[in-house]
């Protein structure tokens, strides 16, 4: 199954929800990142968490930017997304490694530790929005409900989910937001609340081979869901040579005649897919005759 979101409305337009299928573009940041099975499993629910959430930008060059902080082994992660289901992310540490949680399952509570999640909405205003809470579990999903309720005060429902292959390889990935509107009737709410107590989760139900539209037709059941549409969803990083030169050119005519007199090559590295941009003394020199300053 190819990655992708479906956005739907429910019960009457008083429920807005976000189903998607992410495996592949969880195992696409595994590889350029080379995480472990932890840190694949934390950076593939924020990276799911955000491509969905991609998806409520209004213009077509609006981002997204989740940033994880935390005293954790992992340090932190930050994803950005499109509002075309593009989606790139990376962590401070992606080789982090941790026993088993008392669950026997992996982490990522741990290897996040306690810190803050901000959320920044670039819209192409002058000052993005941000918006910061604190961590609550470092687990993801919860932390992402607690923003939604607290920032936004939008009372929300978040399952993310990665589940490994033996390999270490992604099995299955993906996840769930549902949201309530202001008006949504008691008795909506509470049979969200049934349907969410009986719901297994998001790697049980996608390992069951179900679909991202049969998963929102369980945590909405009886509710008369109605998918409004579907995006193809993928990891995928906007970097070329080009603008690595502009980072180069950025950092002032100081520091690249210094590189320059060092006589080698340089490197430089996308933190976000670990693609690596050669640059030679003679390209060097041509990007500092491009410098003003
Ligand atoms: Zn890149």
């Amino acid at each position: 199954m190819a990655d992708y979101i479906v956005r739907a409305t429910a019960a009457n337009a008083q429920i807005r929800a976000f189903a998607a299928t992410t495996r592949e573009l969880v195992e696409a940041a595994r590889k350029a990142h080379d995480t472990s099975p932890v840190v694949t499993a934390a950076l593939g629910r924020l990276l799911t968490g955000g491509v969905m959430m991609g998806t409520t930008l209004k213009g077509e060059k609006d981002l997204l930017t989740l940033q994880v902080s935390g005293d954790g082994p992992m340090k932190g992660m930050t994803v950005t997304a499109d509002s075309q289901g593009n989606v790139k992310g990376y962590a401070i540490k992606p080789q982090v490694m941790l026993p088993p949680s008392a669950l026997g399952k992996l982490d990522v509570g741990g290897a996040v530790g306690k810190g803050m999640l901000r959320v920044i909405k670039d819209m192409g205003l002058k000052e993005p929005y941000v918006g910061q809470t604190t961590l609550q579990t470092g687990e993801i999903a919860e932390d992402l409900t607690y923003y939604f309720a607290t920032s936004e005060q939008v009372p929300s429902s978040v399952g993310l989910g990665v589940l490994m292959e033996k390999d270490n390889t992604v099995k299955q990935a993906g996840g769930f937001i549902v949201q309530l509107m202001p008006f949504t009737e008691d008795t909506v709410i509470s049979k969200l609340e049934r349907n969410l107590a009986e719901f297994s989760s998001v790697t049980t139900v996608l390992n069951e081979g179900k679909t991202p539209e049969e998963m929102l037709n369980l945590v909405l059941k009886g509710m008369d869901v109605e998918i409004t549409d579907t995006m193809p969803a993928r990891f995928y990083c906007n970097c070329d040579k080009k603008r690595v030169e502009k980072a180069i050119i950025s950092i002032g005519k100081k520091e690249i005649s210094e590189m320059i007199s060092e006589n080698k090559p340089i490197e430089v590295n996308c933190h976000f897919c670990n693609t690596f941009y050669n640059f030679s003394v003679e390209e060097l020199k041509a990007v500092l005759k491009k410098c003003s300053k």
